[in-house]
């Protein structure tokens, strides 16, 4: 962050922790980390429950895609929802929020390479979607993530990104992994996403 002319602690570190058992997990636990990322609802239930009751301040943010089905779950158990990315889950995560308890933070995932393979709305029908999300259903947006496309130089997505964050006033930026996570920061990351690079 430094390097690139921000702030020190403006770049959130998130451990992305699926597939790894709760010894590896517990060793990034005991470093005082507390910011993770898990991919499957159902997995993280298994793990995070129990640990957050010997860790306290854990935050957790669900960064793989979200079947509608699990809403609630999710809800009840992550801090933010990385993946909040068409209208159906967006109608349901409202509903859930409507509910008393937990309200966690929302990021849109956008899929700047348009690769229908991948979840994530495409940048063409973001706009409005992120419009829909907070001025209909009052999700609290607070911010984009993507993944760029394995083949393809990552700098254009991340730029589209930022711009599109920019133009909605969106002050968070979920983009970088273990392979590119120095470009993320550069390009206005705040938070970047990292599994091997921590975990092997
Ligand atoms: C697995 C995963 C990561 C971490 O990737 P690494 O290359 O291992 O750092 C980040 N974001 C998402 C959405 C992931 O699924």
């Amino acid at each position: 962050a430094l390097a690139s002319g921000r702030e020190r602690g403006a770049v959130r570190l998130v451990a992305v922790s699926k597939t790894q058992p709760l010894s590896k997990v517990g060793a990034v636990l005991a470093t005082g980390h507390r910011l993770f990322g898990e991919n499957r609802v159902q997995e993280a239930e298994a793990k995070w429950p129990i640990l957050r009751q010997n860790f306290p301040g854990i935050e957790l943010h669900l960064i793989g895609p979200l079947q509608t089905n699990k809403v609630r779950q999710a809800v009840a158990l992550f801090d933010a929802i990385g993946t909040t990315d068409r209208p159906g889950l967006a109608h349901a995560g409202a509903d859930e929020r409507g509910r008393p308890g937990r309200r966690p933070r929302c990021f849109t995932q956008v899929n700047p390479g348009e690769d229908p393979k991948k979840a994530a709305i495409f940048p063409a029908e973001a706009d409005s979607f992120i419009d829909h999300c907070r001025s209909t259903l009052g999700l609290p947006i607070e911010g984009l993530m993507c993944i760029p496309p394995v083949d393809e130089p990552p700098a254009p997505h991340f730029a589209l990104l930022a711009e599109m964050a920019r133009r909605h006033g969106l002050p968070c930026l979920s983009m970088g992994m273990s392979a590119d996570f120095e470009l993320a920061v550069r390009m206005g990351a705040t938070h970047v996403r990292i599994g091997t690079a921590i975990f092997g």
